[in-house]
């Protein structure tokens, strides 16, 4: 079994990730705080086996969807493994999960608000003789994002432009908070009027623009978001996308990744 420091990982994982693979295996050993069969916590000396189980399918167009789910146990509890199961052809279910930060800047005495995000499963698509792609990634540079080159949130907000002119966040008086790019959803969530820290981020994000970073591989734990692993695949992007007022309660439509009109559509 090939392994990338402590964590061991099937070689066909190789035949998707390709040769991301090594970094693929080092973050998910790096995010695991406990092992997933035995639910006792991991250490970085203990050998550890990574399982993922893919489910994927070809469009009719000819190119390949593929979502992954990862699993870090001790290796003594389970081997490394793959699973490939025969699944959706392109709409598949995903659960959002992020994290809201103000960033301050030391020089001027600024805030800005930031937003970061990703989906479970990664979804990655795979068109006929191309690479291994994330769907999510993909949707984001078709909107004007730029792909972040480090994992420094401060360095991301300096050197980010603005999304595409038709990327927005709408949010209403009741703490509806929603990323649209065109007529498609990519992020909806409702903050806690009644909570300190939402309402601390909604007074800031209002006040002009919000920094959106979304990818895949991104962790987040009690510290926040970790966005080493994401930065070192190249699954990293940011953009500054203008806050408008909004009256609409509920966000209208199929949550979407944007981009051509046969992307896979997102739910929550
Ligand atoms: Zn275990």
């Amino acid at each position: 079994m090939p392994a990338t420091s402590s964590v061991e990982w099937d070689p066909d994982l190789e035949s998707f990730k390709g040769r991301s693979t090594t970094t693929y295996a080092a973050a998910a050993a790096a995010a695991a705080t406990e092992c997933a069969a035995c639910h006792m916590p991991v250490t970085a000396r203990t050998p550890l086996a990574l399982s993922v189980d893919v489910t994927g399918g070809t469009h009719e167009d000819g190119t390949e969807y593929f979502s992954f789910e990862t699993q870090i146990c001790h290796r003594v509890c389970r081997p490394p493994a793959l699973t490939f199961t025969v699944g959706h052809s392109s709409p598949i279910e995903f659960t959002p999960q992020a994290a809201r930060l103000i960033l301050q800047n030391p020089l001027t005495g600024s805030s800005t608000a930031a937003l970061v995000f990703t989906y479970l499963p990664m979804m990655s698509f795979r068109e006929p003789g191309g690479e291994l792609t994330s769907a999510l990634v993909t949707a984001l540079l078709r909107n004007g994002f730029q792909l972040a080159m480090g994992a420094d949130v401060g360095g991301i907000l300096r050197d980010t432009g603005p999304a595409a002119g038709d990327v927005t966040c709408p949010v209403t008086d009741a703490g509806v908070l929603t990323l649209r790019a065109g007529q498609a959803t990519m992020y909806h969530e409702q903050l806690d009027p009644a909570d300190p820290d939402d309402t601390a981020w909604l007074a800031v994000a209002r006040s002009g623009t919000v920094l959106v970073i979304g990818g895949d591989n991104l962790t987040f734990n009690s510290a926040g978001p970790d966005l080493d692993a994401a930065a070192q695949l190249g699954t990293l992007a940011a953009g500054m996308v203008p806050v408008i007022a909004s009256t609409q309660d509920r966000s209208e439509g199929t949550t979407a990744l944007p981009g051509s009109a046969d992307d896979p559509p997102v739910t929550e």
